[in-house]
């Protein structure tokens, strides 16, 4: 590592140069740094905001899952199958779905040797079961906190190679050549020294960057990743690095105090649901929708295993109505919702005992083998979880007494940003990885979120240590070619500065910007309500050094963060718009408006009537870029899988001539 200090245009700034940066601290970002360090590139250095911080170390779910190649039994599988069913999803690259399928099963037992409890039979197979959108049993789990025994343990491995950590950096800038084709660095906000302008601001100036950043989970309000997540996705966009597949998210309903899925067991026993208007008035608004209590009873049931919000599921009484009832009573209603498990749904009840006969026999069957045929939900919850009743006593919340308020949140982007087959970007030496990387479609099987992040970090770690090896530029070079680009952002610091009033803003102006995203942009969706939420936040975003204020100098990296999610809410919702406008119809996890479409449930309003999808775009993906403060898309066709003849000895002499790194 070398250090330099340089004034630019005024500002002191201290300059950190390396082979690679990279950009984030959670599952991809520590496997990025161990595999570059382990494939022979040491000048590397592992910049963070926090090193606890973001979605691997803080999430979890019932059980959460890790997809890969089939390890255990007598069922067949091959890279090209998993790969078919990779890109079955739809609007998903063949050869990116080969990728990720090909080093699933590396990256797995790496995970393993490091010591991730993922556990095997005595013969050493390494068991699966089957998740959503996967035909055979890829699926594994090291229980409800695989993200974070990922995390602790590649971490490990980062701190015993005594990788540079910057713990504390947020990233307020990508920096490139003068002719933007390339990034050259990075700008940052260093949060311990924010107070004294002396040692505010600091340059990384590198060859290649690995943006480890997760996924932009800042611009919805409803959210189930943990709060420390924001993402950094804007920062990408406005630099010049193209957006995929922005459209695709995934939703469901999880519980807002403590951030939590709310699937699984948690819907198997049975809660209530119910709705609290303002003068405090409780309503069962489930009861008014299903045409029996028992088919209620059913898709609750069911919304265990069919967690996102699937427009698939919304007629017939399926899982997915609940999802729009909730919208129903939040947005449009103004009412808050809650789980109550204390109680059982009362039209299905007598004397507050269910009554199972109005269960189909499967449900009765679940239950009756998990022995939880009796009682109220909480007791239920008891027999059949009760790690899952602990988890929320550790947060402070008793199910047994207190009411559980949700929202249909946002969980997980498909989309993200754009690379090729190492997941570099169209902007040279860039390359996103882990959530912030878009490799995905419109459905995806569970747990291929964790895989990806992993394939995708040590693939561009294995480009990186072969072809991309350079130095650093020299100072003089980075600092002529980057000064403009760091002074636009420190006098947008200084503007920001301008107006410290003592009463801040910023937590306002964010809490804003999500409830936008979350009534327009989420599982609902409308041409006017998307391109109404875009010109506001675009709007916002021209209007923002004028209209925050800081409490202190302590709120400038929130100021920075709202900047970022407004340029990145902007691009996501004009996505939106130009995938309707283009006859999009509803399909992953959410649905689009249409006056003359289909109504789910007859007492629905017409804003629920929507279109339905014809998968004329299943096999498109559309990418974006930003230029001149506007959006250009780009319709492409999908990669197919790649059908190349193997053969042994080719692959081998093109191997020794690192013909296969280009
Ligand atoms: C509730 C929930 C359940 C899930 N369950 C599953 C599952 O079962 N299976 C599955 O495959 N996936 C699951 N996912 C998705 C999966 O957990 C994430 O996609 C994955 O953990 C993301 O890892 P990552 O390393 O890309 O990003 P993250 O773990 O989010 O890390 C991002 C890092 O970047 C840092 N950072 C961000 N911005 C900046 C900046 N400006 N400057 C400096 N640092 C910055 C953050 O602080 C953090 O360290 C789930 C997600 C949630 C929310």
């Amino acid at each position: 590592m070398d250090t330099y200090s340089a004034k630019i245009l005024g500002t002191d700034i201290a300059i950190y140069c390396f082979n690679t940066v990279i950009v984030g601290s959670g599952a991809a970002g520590l496997n990025a740094a161990d595999q570059l360090y382990m494939h022979g590139q040491r000048d590397i250095a592992l910049v963070t905001e926090g090193l606890h911080m973001g979605t691997s170390f803080n999430t979890g779910s019932d059980k959460q899952t890790y997809y890969k190649l089939t390890t255990a039994g007598a069922m067949a599988d091959s890279p090209w199958d998993m790969a078919k069913d990779l890109y079955a999803g739809g609007s998903m690259d063949g050869d990116l779905a080969l990728v990720e399928a090909a080093l699933s099963a590396r990256c797995f037992y790496r995970l393993v040797e490091l010591g991730v409890p993922f556990p095997h039979n005595r013969y050493g197979e390494y068991v699966g079961y089957k998740t959503d959108h996967d035909p055979r049993q890829r699926a594994t789990s090291a229980g409800p906190l695989t993200s974070r025994y990922m995390t602790e343990r590649l971490l490990a491995q980062v701190q015993s190679k005594s990788i540079h950590i910057f713990d504390g950096y947020q990233i307020i800038g990508i920096l490139t050549d003068s002719a933007h084709t390339r990034a050259i660095g990075l700008l940052a906000l260093n949060l311990k020294g924010i107070e004294n302008p002396k040692t505010r601001y600091v340059a990384f100036n590198c060859t290649n960057t690995i943006y480890a950043t997760g996924g932009p989970a800042g611009i919805y309000a409803a959210s189930v990743y943990p709060e420390s997540q924001t993402g950094a996705t804007g920062l990408a966009l406005e630099a010049g690095v193209k957006g995929k597949n922005l459209t695709e998210w995934q939703y469901g309903i999880a519980s807002l105090k403590f951030r939590w899925n709310l699937s699984g067991t948690y819907q198997q026993v049975l809660p209530r649901y119910i709705s609290i208007d303002s003068a405090g008035n409780e309503h069962e608004f489930l009861n008014d929708y299903f045409q029996s209590p028992g088919q209620m009873l059913d898709a609750i049931f069911l919304k265990g295993y069919q967690w996102p919000f699937d427009p698939r599921k919304t007629a017939n009484q399926g899982s997915s109505l609940i999802d729009l009832l909730i919208y129903q009573e939040t947005a449009l209603r103004g009412r808050r919702v809650f789980l109550d498990y204390a109680r059982n749904p009362s039209l299905t009840s007598k004397h507050g005992q269910l009554d199972f006969a109005l269960l189909s026999p499967e449900s009765v069957e679940y239950l009756k083998q998990s022995g939880a045929l009796y009682g109220t939900p909480i007791e239920r919850l008891v027999s059949m979880n009760q790690p899952a009743v602990e988890l929320y006593r550790n947060h402070g919340i008793d199910l047994a007494k207190e009411y559980i308020e949700v929202a249909v949140s946002a969980q997980h982007n498909n989309g993200g940003l754009a690379g090729n087959l190492w997941w570099e970007s169209n902007l040279a030496h860039f390359f996103p990885v882990g959530e912030a990387n878009g490799t995905h479609g419109i459905y995806r099987p569970g747990g291929s979120a964790l895989n990806s992040g992993q394939v995708g970090s040590l693939r561009a770690a294995q480009f990186i240590a072969i072809r991309y090896r350079d130095e650093p530029l020299s100072v003089d070079s980075f600092v002529s070619q980057a000064q403009t680009q760091i002074q636009e952002k420190t006098d947008l610091g200084q503007q920001f500065i301008a107006n410290i009033t003592g009463k801040a803003n910023v937590d306002e102006i964010r809490q804003n910007l999500g409830r936008r995203m979350t009534t327009a942009g989420a599982h609902i969706r409308s041409l006017t309500a998307v391109k109404a939420a875009a010109t506001a936040a675009w709007r916002e975003l021209e209007s923002l050094p004028q209209t925050t204020r800081l409490g202190t100098v302590r709120d400038l990296p929130i100021a920075f963060a709202n900047r970022d999610l407004l340029i990145c809410q902007y691009m996501y919702l004009s996505a939106m718009a130009d995938y309707i406008k283009r006859g999009g119809g509803s399909r992953g996890s959410y649905v689009i408006h249409d006056p003359e479409g289909l109504l789910p449930h007859p007492d629905l309003p017409d804003i629920f009537r929507f279109r339905p999808d014809h998968a004329h775009l299943s096999e498109c993906i559309q990418e974006v870029s930003f230029a001149q403060g506007r959006c250009h898309f780009h319709w492409r066709k999908t990669r197919p899988l790649p059908d190349e003849e193997q053969w042994f000895e080719t692959v081998w002499k093109a191997y020794r001539d690192s013909e296969m790194i280009q």
